[in-house]
């Protein structure tokens, strides 16, 4: 295979999953034991040293009718309405008839905020059900997969383009920023987030790898794909969404805009601790193996000593974690979920059954926290669990987590 950003041949695996489904489908009952597997297999490009993985689930699988909503997610939607001032404190407070396009724009949640800063809002979003509810809430929306073909169909320029999670989804990663390019008006920003993969290494979040995250940038790797489509990061700082996030602004290479105090101490901390390294990611992939030895050793021990286990969260990255791990029957009884739309489904390649919460009839003696980056809310909110002997174990457990 090529390179996904630089067409290189020169790559080289660096961490390896084994093989996994595609872990954001939780299954029917009927579907248990049919899903399929697939490579979940992290390369370095010895070239541009982007970390990618080699394997693509067609977008169609992963993204043609997802029914993730982000209008959900309380957090988030603060989230998105910081993001909406800030980008329009700091670039188009008094600007006339401004225009905001939103890549991968979901059910409409952050547009709703630009709408309210009275810019024209356009979304596309390539789920029909949740462009459908955009629609539904006024947030004109395309259902489509954005690309250069789209941007030159729809023949408009816009002041902000913002693309929040799906940067690093991109099949058709050229064609979607030459389609940014070809969108953004002459004195436009791009806004985009995604995860930081400096900042999964550091804290050993491995369980941020999955199908759907096809790349996983550091500021120099996307830095290259940008400046290969004639577009410049001018400025960037971390947030601490979705555990860890990074969120750029960008504009047209030819502006020549020098780039900010912030990202320029970015740039030089991912050199001075080598996260573009292969060594780097080698050491990773190490760590990673270790921490799969360490929790069997716990949770052998634990079924030695009569123990009941039940995973606690059924997030989307818990499926990398179990899988990998191979924690299965053996060890859990089921996952214990707050969202009840996964009631009674089961988890793809350890078929553990989702219990809610709420409607537990037993208790375990142990959990085994999926949602292990939220230890100290967990810890928290718990307190009562744990005077009552209920044991929590954190699976991957950093001396700090960094947001
Ligand atoms: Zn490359």
């Amino acid at each position: 295979m090529n390179c996904r950003v630089c067409n290189s041949t020169r790559l080289e695996p660096a961490i390896d999953l084994g093989h996994q489904p595609w872990c954001n489908h939780f299954l029917k009952k009927e579907e248990v034991g049919k899903e399929p597997f697939y490579p979940l297999r992290v390369l370095f490009c010895h070239q541009c040293a982007t970390a990618q993985l080699d394997h693509t689930v067609a977008k169609e699988i992963m993204f043609g009718d997802h029914t993730y909503l982000s209008g959900v997610t309380k957090s988030l939607g603060e989230h998105f309405k910081t993001i909406a001032r800030e980008v329009d404190d700091r670039f188009f407070k008094n600007t006339p008839g401004k225009s905001v396009l939103d890549i991968g724009s979901n059910d409409g949640t952050q547009l709703k905020h630009f709408q309210a800063l009275g810019y024209e809002a356009l979304g596309v979003e390539s789920s029909k059900t949740t462009a459908r509810i955009a629609l539904d809430a006024g947030v004109p929306t395309l259902n489509d997969f954005f690309n250069l073909d789209v941007a030159r169909r729809l023949d408009r320029k816009f002041h902000v383009i913002n693309a929040a999670g799906v940067f690093f989804h991109l099949e058709e990663l050229h064609s979607v920023t030459d389609g940014i390019r070809e969108a953004l008006r002459e004195d436009g920003v791009f806004v985009v987030q995604f995860l930081y993969m400096k900042r999964i290494v550091d804290n050993l979040a491995f369980d941020q790898i999955y199908h759907e995250h096809l790349l996983y940038y550091n500021l120099k790797t996307i830095e290259t794909l940008l400046n290969r489509h004639g577009l410049a990061l001018f400025d960037a700082y971390l947030s601490p969404i979705h555990g860890g996030s990074m969120i750029g602004f960008i504009t047209h290479q030819s502006k020549g805009v020098a780039p900010s105090a912030r990202l320029q101490k970015l740039r030089e901390q991912e050199e001075a601790e080598k996260s573009n390294d292969l060594a780097t990611y080698l050491d990773f992939a190490q760590r990673i193996l270790q921490m799969k030895q360490e929790n069997l050793t716990y949770l052998d021990d634990a079924k030695k000593r009569g123990k009941r286990i039940y995973g606690m969260g059924a997030p989307v990255k818990g499926n990398t974690l179990l899988n990998y791990f191979g924690i299965g029957r053996k060890y859990l009884d089921c996952l214990v979920e707050k969202n009840e739309l996964r009631r009674g489904l089961f988890s793809p390649g350890q078929h553990l059954e989702v219990l809610i919460e709420k409607e537990l009839t037993q208790l375990p003696d142990i959990y085994y926290v999926l949602a292990w980056n939220f230890k100290k809310e967990i810890l928290a909110n718990n307190q009562e669990l744990i005077r009552n002997g209920v044991e929590f174990y954190f699976p991957v457990d950093p001396t700090e987590i960094t947001q």
